[in-house]
Order: structure tokens, then C-alpha cells, then sequence
């Protein structure tokens, strides 16, 4: 197995005309797109993409969950395929590349081999996974969660929207609730190219990254309790002031994260004060801590340090507090193999690259549970996603689709 030369390179233009025809379907309000999962723009997008997967020559697989699986056969038959992709659902004002990208840049890779006329050894399989985003039904990565063991088919089927109605009786109305099994695919290697989402790449002005982890999260909600008194004739001795509690821990938490660099974070993103009113001292209080480490130790003392001092700044104070975990993530780390897969071919592409840490959640993070995964990631402009503004330059979903081509065919062998 040799690594591709680094002549071979992804059609640019074809790949951003792609982007952009795609993003015709389910147009926003403000120039993103508005293409939620299991709508009937869901629907069209599906179609668009199966119906460039069949002019390539692919054929076709779909589960039970609408993950969509177009194959390109390799000359062993036998060997387990190499996956690549993304996801085509958007938020409700999201973007045209958030998950496009992943899954039009696999269709890319594919364009391309059949223009050079280049065998693997591997197939190679183009994924778009069902229901990413999670906003029209909770939670997000619901489809390759099922997949990847972490959710039951059945509990996903179940789940129901704003206006109850259920997950599965929508992927069966727009018609694609496949027959087969969730899950039951063997895996060689997975690669997903999906835009940062963050500001990292572009203040660096570098073109890709090379994500080596994915955070681990906690959610705390906190409730602490004082007691609520005039703001006028409550003498400062006499207070027990639950704002005052939040503010202090909202610092600490801040502080903790600092504490723990590099790549922790921390914030309280959900506050309130009751009675939230102008002139009374708040007597409860109850808001979310968000702490977050690509290093599960760090994530853990993260956590201990946070309810240790919560609860001395509580007592410090006479308030009552409750913790209570709400949410978690373990921290991902990604193959080494695919990893370094991804990152040599910048390297031989000559594309400025450094390694990142995903702070977002993306379907290569279950899929990491159960194969050898890796993720390319390129900049976005001001780091904005979820977001119709969010914009990339037709140059990073080149470099991003060129890295991403290059891992590929590596994990897959090129028959010479
Ligand atoms: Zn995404």
C-alpha cells in the first residue's frame, strides 16, 4: 500500500456547483437553508443525491433509520468498504455546508476516481446520515447513534416532534424508511470533512484541521436557595442572596476552565433569578454549568472542582444548593491510523494544517465507538454556523475535499 501522489487532486468547481445546487432545495429566509430532517425538503435533497449517486454508477443501501449508503464497489468484493460522509438535514436557519459538505465531498472523491480511472481495493461508501442536527427531533446524531449501538431503534422511531408527530411515521411518509438493519455494516475506516464551526482555522490562516478529539461535556444545573427581601431595607449583613451565589460560581467556572488549558472550556450559558424582579434579592436561583475536555481525567476534575466550589462559595454565603447532572459526553479520540492518514495528506498537498479538537458534536463521533474513524475539518468565515450567514470560500471545501480524498484512497488501496 502506497500513498497517493500528490498530483491527484478533487474537481473544485464541480464539487462548490454541487454545494450550490443542493442548496436550491429548502432555501431560508436569509440566503442559508432550511432543510430540517424528515420534511419534504429532506425528501428532495435525498433525491438530488441519490439520483448524482446512480449517474456515478452506485448502488444504493438504506436502513431502517434513512441512513443513506451509496457504494462504489472495489476490486475485492470481500473486503470491508471505507465510509465516508456527512449529513444533508440542516438547522432551521442553518447553513449550505454544515454536513453538506461531508457527504457532497465523498460524492467528489468518487467523480473524481471514475475520471482517472482509479480502482480501490476497498469499496468505498458515500453516507448521508438521518437527522444530524436533532432540532425538529431530539437529540441530535439521532441516526448514527442507532447505528453506532448508542440509542434503540425503537425509542428513535418513537421520538416526536413540536407537533408530536413521530420520527418514524415521518421517514416512512417521505419514503425512505429502508429494510435494512441498522448498524449491522462492517466498517474498514470512516472519514468525515465537515466545516470547524468555530474561529480557530481562519485566524490562523490555516486550511485544515486535523481532529484528533472530540470534547466530553458535563451539564450541571445548579439550584441554590436564599431568601428574597427588599433591595432597599435589607441591610448587606443581613442578605442571602442566591444572584450573588450565581455570580460568584459563574466566575469559579470560568476560572476551573481556565485552570484546565489546553482545549477546556467552561461557561453558565442558562440563568435564572426569581423572582427576577428589579428591586428584590433574588431567593433562588438555578443555571447550567457547560464544562468541556477532550481529556476525561481533566473533564472529571473539571467537574470536582466545580461542585467543590460551588458548594464552599454556597456555604460562604448561608444558601442552600442542590447539583444535579443533566447531560454528558464521553471525550472522543480518534484513530491514530485514520488520523495520521488525514494529516499526511495535507501534508503532501502542501496544505497548512495543525490539530483540533471538535468542539461540537458530529456523527464521526459515535461512529467512533464502533470503527476506525477521523474527521478533516476546513475554516468557515468568523467561525459562524447554525447560522444562515455561515459561509466558506470555494478554495477550504477544495483543500478540505482534497485531504479528504487522499485519506480515502489511502485506507482504500489504490490497485495500480
Ligand atoms: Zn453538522
Amino acid at each position: 500500500m502506497s500513498a497517493p501522489g500528490e498530483n491527484l487532486r478533487i474537481d473544485g468547481t464541480r464539487l462548490w456547483d454541487s454545494l450550490m445546487r443542493m442548496a436550491e432545495i429548502g432555501p431560508g429566509v436569509a440566503g442559508g437553508n432550511n432543510r430540517q430532517a424528515l420534511t419534504d425538503v429532506d425528501a428532495e435533497g435525498r433525491a438530488l443525491f441519490a439520483e448524482w449517486c446512480a449517474a456515478a454508477g452506485l448502488t444504493m443501501g438504506v436502513d431502517a433509520m434513512g441512513n443513506m449508503f451509496a457504494r462504489r464497489e472495489g476490486t475485492d468484493p470481500d473486503a470491508a468498504p471505507v465510509y465516508v460522509g456527512s449529513h444533508l438535514d440542516t438547522q432551521p436557519t442553518g447553513g449550505k455546508y454544515d454536513g453538506v459538505l461531508g457527504v457532497l465531498g465523498g460524492l467528489e472523491i468518487i467523480r473524481t476516481l471514475d475520471d482517472m480511472e482509479i480502482r480501490t481495493r476497498r469499496p468505498i461508501v458515500v453516507v448521508n446520515w438521518t437527522n444530524e442536527e436533532g432540532t425538529r427531533f431530539a437529540p441530535a446524531m439521532l441516526a448514527s447513534g442507532v447505528f453506532a449501538g448508542r440509542h434503540d431503534l425503537d425509542w428513535a422511531h418513537a421520538r416526536e416532534d413540536a407537533e408530536g408527530k413521530r420520527f418514524g411515521d415521518e421517514l416512512e411518509r417521505i419514503g425512505w424508511k429502508g429494510e435494512e438493519e441498522v448498524g449491522a455494516r462492517d466498517i474498514h475506516a470512516l472519514f468525515e470533512l465537515h466545516i470547524e464551526q468555530g474561529p480557530i482555522l481562519e485566524a490562523e490562516g490555516r486550511d485544515i484541521g486535523v481532529v484528533t478529539h472530540g470534547q466530553g461535556l458535563w451539564w450541571l444545573e445548579i439550584r441554590l436557595t436564599g431568601k428574597e427581601s427588599h433591595t432597599g431595607s435589607t441591610p448587606m449583613h443581613m442578605r442571602v442572596n442566591a444572584g450573588l451565589g450565581m455570580a460568584r460560581i459563574t466566575e469559579a467556572v470560568h476560572r476551573i476552565a481556565m485552570e484546565h488549558q489546553p482545549d477546556a472550556v467552561g461557561a453558565v450559558g442558562q440563568a435564572n433569578v426569581w423572582p427576577n424582579s428589579r428591586n428584590v434579592i433574588p431567593g433562588r436561583a438555578v443555571f447550567t454549568v457547560d464544562i468541556r475536555s477532550p481529556d476525561r481525567a481533566k473533564l472529571d476534575a473539571m467537574r470536582a472542582a466545580v461542585e467543590a466550589e460551588a458548594a464552599r462559595i454556597a456555604a460562604d454565603l448561608g444558601l442552600g444548593i442542590e447539583i444535579e447532572p443533566v447531560g454528558h459526553f464521553d471525550p472522543v479520540t480518534f484513530d491514530p491510523g485514520c488520523v495520521g492518514m488525514v494529516r499526511a495528506a495535507a501534508e503532501r498537498l502542501g496544505y497548512s494544517h495543525r490539530d483540533i479538537v471538535s468542539g461540537a458534536g458530529h456523527d464521526a463521533c459515535w461512529i467512533a465507538g464502533v470503527a476506525p474513524t477521523a474527521m478533516v475539518m476546513c475554516p468557515c468565515k468568523d467561525g459562524l454556523s447554525h447560522n444562515e450567514a455561515e459561509e466558506i470560500t470555494p478554495d477550504w471545501a477544495t483543500a478540505g475535499c482534497d485531504v479528504l480524498f487522499h485519506a480515502v484512497i489511502e485506507a482504500a488501496e489504490v490497485v495500480s
